[in-house]
């Protein structure tokens, strides 16, 4: 056996030997899914496929270089290179490149990113002459975005009144309108949003077969990490690529879903079987990343949730400390403690700032957190805040930059246009996109024809206008024969954007030409590394790229730091420390996703994704008042707290002058008083023992819990015959009467009036059902 395969144990190599066919690995957290997704590619490269062959989707793109390396370790760097690993976002923006033309794009298409969508839709809600408090930007755009994920198109939006009708109901009877006129001057400008990269290509695999065959035929191996957050858009692509030789391999945890608000869909991974001819289903329930504490806290926490696929997790490593729980009085203090307790387990257990985590609910509790570790000197790093390449001194230069690649890109162009202040004022600037609109044409192109239009602009103006395109021209022909970085430097000192940051003189005026001095070291940096690849040409088009779609998560650091994120970010990461803050009733559980079961479930999964991250010890730390929305408010202990079974709890005293000490005085590993805390309520259910149960137990466990094969326990199969009339028992509604039929295959629903359940309307697929 190949000296890797032994690095997996016999639950994980089954997946990673099965070397063609579809296959499903449903795992809780840290039982190595992405491990065996890892050793699954390096297997195949050793079996003589292709790398070209090889498609691996990935949550980051951090992640995916994190599995190229280690599969460089073991099948050699220069075959591990030409892999495709990604995220989806920056595998198909790829592909999109190479076949732009086929749907009316230019293969230098711009990606326009929140910000840039953002800004575009408030600009067309403010000539449509609409109330921007009704028509709230953020909020248009999030609706727009989520239907571009579940591929209603403008065309189908309109087809569609229900859609219509929703929207006039929630007082926006335009949004349609908003949204056609969007993907228009998206369309026009060349630029394609985030969704986009997504919908797009859908577009292009279903409308052109021949591009279809070509990926399906190239990407013959295909491999998705996180599967159970896909949309359907994502889900949708997967399915086209892989149909043809459904060599597919998903993993995923259904208790890790945590991206429902943003269109995920955990249906994709509870339909797999159906989708696929002979899926192979692996389960793993070995968790090798945490302590015993650890992993059965979280099982005990999942547990509450009533819409999951049962799982065994269990672990061989050490029981660990119990699980910290602390109250703080106010969030400056629960700052003060974490830092405390960061700074002691550093000096007892020699360990390095990186192996400490805090997550929180929300970015706005970074805050306290960061001003308590500046002041114990403790480095960190804030992860997904406001990326690098968002800051405002960097996107005026990449503004430029983009200009340069694509003149059509007009909020760019409307970024950079008067700045630095040329004179060119807002008014000419309206009038300028009122005739680009009318005439269907870039801004840009309206400048180049200044002359043959009647636009009510003086001479003065026009001649800034003029200028300004000169400009722009005068640094593309430059592009043509100089490399992305000598371009980047000429716009920085030729546009006078460094000259006018120099005069400003103040300390945020030096960090700013810092930042950009930071930029152009990045774009050597990426010119060098493009120099060595023989098939690129280190090109601005291609930096642009990368950039557009680069979170602040993906650059790599060798910076010793305590990483701060919200607990959406950490997902399929870990840390020897995890502090969880700001553990409350309307924090977390969030107060915006209290009202239904699915809401709920969905935070109490954000929990569990929290907690697993943690490998030796989890904090979770809340405060007894705290500002909301510039109030300081009482606040009480979260839910999920006492839903942790309380033998793997440790509660410290929150002393009744509890206030900010010294460290040598803070008594912060102290002894527990649980009859001063305050009562726990009774237990339910008693989660897997943490040692290796044996065989017996196991039966016993997994009979306790139904497989997946389970989970719709009455197939559509059984279920078609069901009509009104019929009765029927449900396994935890009981009998009941069907009152009702309606929707077709997939989507068939039954109103059913249930003895104990009331009135219930369900979704046949999934019921738990038996006629009887
Ligand atoms: P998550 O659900 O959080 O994404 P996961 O199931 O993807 O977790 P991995 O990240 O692959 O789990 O593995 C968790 C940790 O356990 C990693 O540090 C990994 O290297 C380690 N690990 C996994 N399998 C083994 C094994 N067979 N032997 C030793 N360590 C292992
Ligand atoms: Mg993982």
């Amino acid at each position: 056996m190949e000296s890797y395969l032994a690095e997996l144990n016999d639950a994980q190599r089954a997946p990673v030997l099965q070397k063609d066919g579809a296959m499903i690995v449903i795992a809780g957290a840290g039982s190595g899914k992405t491990r065996v997704l890892t050793y699954r590619i390096a297997y195949l490269m050793s079996k003589g496929v292709d790398p070209f062959n090889i498609l691996s989707l990935t949550f980051t793109n951090k992640a995916a270089r994190e599995m190229k390396k280690r599969i460089s370790q073991i099948v050699g760097s220069s075959e591990a290179k030409n892999l495709w690993m990604g995220t989806f976002h920056s595998i198909f923006a790829k592909m999109l490149r190479v076949e732009a033309d086929k749907l009316g794009y230019p293969s230098n298409f711009t990606i326009y990113d929140t910000q840039d969508s953002q800004r575009l839709i408030s600009a067309i809600i403010k000539e449509m002459g609409l109330d921007k408090d009704i028509y709230k930007y953020k909020q248009v755009y999030s609706r727009i975005s989520s239907y571009k994920n579940s591929l209603i198109t403008v065309k189908a939006y309109f087809q569609n009144p229900e859609l219509r009708e929703a929207d006039a109901m929630a007082k926006k009877p335009r949004l349609g309108d908003i949204y056609k006129n969007y993907v228009e001057r998206c369309f026009k400008a060349g630029a394609m949003d985030f969704d986009d990269l997504l919908l797009k290509t859908n577009e292009l695999l279903n409308r052109f077969p021949e591009v279809l065959q070509k990926y399906q035929n190239r990407f013959r191996y295909i491999l998705v990490d996180e599967y159970q957050d896909t949309n359907h858009s994502q889900y949708l692509i997967v399915k086209a690529l892989s149909d043809k030789f459904q060599n597919i391999c998903v993993v995923g945890d259904d208790a890790q879903s945590i991206y429902a608000f943003r269109g995920a869909n955990i249906n994709n991974i509870l339909n797999f079987q159906k989708d696929y001819d002979n899926v192979q289903m692996y389960r793993l329930e070995q968790n090798y990343r945490s302590t015993k504490n650890i992993v059965n806290a979280a099982n005990s926490i999942i547990e509450k949730n009533k819409t999951k696929l049962d799982k065994v997790v269990w672990t061989a490593n050490d029981d660990g400390p119990k699980i910290v729980v602390n109250r703080l009085l106010t969030d400056g203090d629960e700052g003060r403690y974490v830092a405390s307790s960061i700074f002691e387990n550093k000096m007892q257990k020699q360990m390095n700032n990186g192996d400490f985590a805090i997550l929180y609910r929300t970015n706005a509790q970074s805050r306290a957190m960061e001003d308590a570790l500046r002041k114990r000197e403790i480095p960190y790093r804030i992860y997904g805040g406001l990326s690098f390449y968002q800051r405002k001194e960097i996107k005026d230069v990449l503004s430029y930059l983009r200009l340069l690649v694509n003149p059509n890109d007009e909020e760019a162009l409307k970024r950079i246009i008067n700045f630095p202040a040329r004179g060119i004022g807002s008014t000419t600037i309206d009038k300028l996109t009122i005739a680009a609109n009318l005439y269907s044409k870039s801004v840009f192109e309206i400048i180049e024809n200044l002359d043959h239009l009647d636009l009510k602009i003086n001479s003065g103006t026009r001649n800034k206008l003029t200028n300004f395109v000169n400009m722009i021209k005068s640094f593309k022909i430059l592009t043509e024969n100089a490399d992305a970085f000598v371009v980047a430097d000429t716009v920085a000192k030729k546009t006078g954007l460094v000259q006018e940051l120099k005069k400003d003189g103040t300390p945020e005026g030096i960090a700013k030409i810092e930042n950009i001095e930071e930029l152009l070291n990045g774009i050597k940096d990426f010119v060098e590394g493009q120099e060595e690849l023989a098939d690129a040409s280190g090109s601005l088009a291609e930096f642009l790229e990368d950039v557009a779609l680069a979170t602040d998560m993906d650059k790599e650091t060798n910076e010793d730091h305590v990483a701060l994120m919200t607990i959406h970010l950490a997902k399929g990461l870990e840390f020897p420390y995890v502090y969880i803050v700001g553990m409350e009733e309307d924090l977390f559980p969030s107060g915006m996703s209290m009202s239904t079961r699915s809401e709920l479930e969905e935070e109490r999964r954000l929990f569990y994704v929290a907690l697993t991250r943690a490998e030796k010890q989890a904090y979770l730390t809340y405060t007894q008042s705290r500002y909301r929305w510039g109030k300081l408010v009482d606040a009480e202990p979260s839910r999920f707290i006492e839903e942790i079974d309380e033998v793997y709890m440790n509660y410290m005293i929150p002393q009744e002058d509890y206030k900010y000490k010294p460290l040598m005085d803070l008594d912060i590993f102290g002894d527990v008083d649980k009859s001063k805390f305050r009562q726990s309520k009774p237990k339910s259910g008693t989660p897997p023992p943490a040692h290796k149960p044996n065989e017996e137990q196991l039966r016993k466990l997994r009979k306790l819990r139904p497989t997946t094969t389970d989970y719709p326990t009455a197939s559509i199969k059984d279920t078609v015959k069901l009509e009104a009339g019929n009765e029927v028992e449900h396994i935890r509604f009981g009998k009941g009467k069907v009152l009702n039929i309606d929707g077709v295959g997939q989507d068939k629903k039954a109103e059913i009036n249930f003895e104990n359940g009331g009135v219930k309307k369900l979704l046949l697929r999934f019921a738990k059902l038996k006629l009887l």
